[in-house]
């Protein structure tokens, strides 16, 4: 391909371990993230200018496990605005693995265009021996200017797999392999220097999604609660007192909830507050269970993990408090 024929790929970078760097290159934990700029990350991948014309911009230098919905609402406006500049044929988000599924869930939802949009990061800070980060730069920038990517909805690309953002999830606290997006979610591979697509979701995003293109600057609180022994609602509580319009259980099993916890839940439905049943389990997905649940109104999360779960129910609460209707958001998307 001539050069100046390249994809334009813009880079927008907000911190993370692939931005992150250690006084010793054996020193994979205990480091700073976000401490590079992107101009450093670029230059970090000189193979970039053979695939993609790069330019950066720096929106944040965070590690992404302060992550805040501000930031959200600065990414998926930026990202709206570079859909619809002629100079941008796709957007890569350098971002922390820790809270990338949300990110990459929350855009996948409210960005408006089918320009590729790839998330990227690191398990090992820039300085580390053996550091992941260059080479999943250089395959998410691959992955963005591919055309196959156009439509995809948000895409996830670490350790050359890519995955929908819908269902990529970080698995591992510290392999480089540390996401997975399975049963459903890996959309394809990054081998021998070349983007493969092999597969699709069915769930809607980006142009399909009625939340997409709004530009939201805040959004209803949201709670996640997760279950244990001796569960007995006081969180549940809490999370009221606090001015929760929804909550997120993330109960055991299919969704199953703690009997010390179940009135609380009950009176909070019937207070208006919208309950989705999630699971802390990995794999699977909510089933019905106890027709007293569905008698409260309780919504059924599928087989969306709780932190996405909270991300689609802020932005249904922004539409509807009809449980019936808030459940048909949760089946489309
Ligand atoms: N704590 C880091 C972050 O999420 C971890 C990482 O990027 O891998 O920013």
């Amino acid at each position: 391909m001539q050069r100046n024929n390249l994809p334009k790929i813009k880079i927008l970078a907000t911190g993370g371990t692939i931005a992150g760097s250690a006084e010793a290159a054996d020193k994979l934990t205990g480091y700073t993230a976000g401490t590079m700029g992107v101009e450093s990350l670029i230059g970090a991948v000189p193979q970039l200018a053979d695939v993609a014309e790069v330019s950066g911009e720096q929106l944040a230098n965070i590690d992404s496990c302060d992550i805040t919905g501000d930031l959200w609402f600065k990414l998926a406006a930026r990202c709206n605005e570079l859909m619809a500049d002629a100079n941008v044929d796709g957007i890569v988000i350098t971002h922390g693995t820790d809270t990338l599924e949300e990110t990459a869930y929350f855009l996948n939802l409210t960005v408006k265009g089918d320009k590729p949009i790839v998330l990227t990061g690191a398990m090992r800070p820039a300085t580390a021996i053996s550091a992941d980060g260059p080479l999943d730069l250089l395959n998410a920038v691959k992955t963005a200017a591919c055309p196959d990517a156009r439509g995809q909805g948000v895409l996830v690309v670490m350790n050359d797999i890519i995955m929908a953002a819908r269902y990529a999830t970080k698995t591992s606290a510290f392999k480089v392999e540390a996401f997975q997006a399975q049963p459903y979610g890996q959309l394809g591979t990054i081998a021998g220097g070349r983007v493969y697509f092999e597969a699709q979701v069915k769930q809607r995003h980006t142009v399909q999604s009625a939340f997409a293109g709004k530009n939201y600057t805040a959004l209803p609180r949201v709670d996640i609660i997760y279950t244990h022994c001796d569960d007995d609602g006081v969180f549940v509580e809490a999370a009221l007192k606090a001015g929760a319009q929804g909550i997120v259980y993330a109960g055991s099993g299919m969704g199953s909830i703690h009997k010390g916890a179940e009135q609380a839940l009950i009176n909070a439905a019937a207070q208006g507050v919208a309950v989705v049943r999630s699971t802390r389990v990995s794999e699977g997905r909510v089933l019905p269970a106890n027709p007293k649940w569905d008698a409260a109104g309780f919504i059924s999360g599928g087989n969306l993990n709780p932190q996405k779960a909270r991300i689609l129910l802020q932005l249904a609460l922004t539409e509807t408090k009809d449980p019936a209707k808030l459940q048909q958001i949760f089946d489309e998307y």
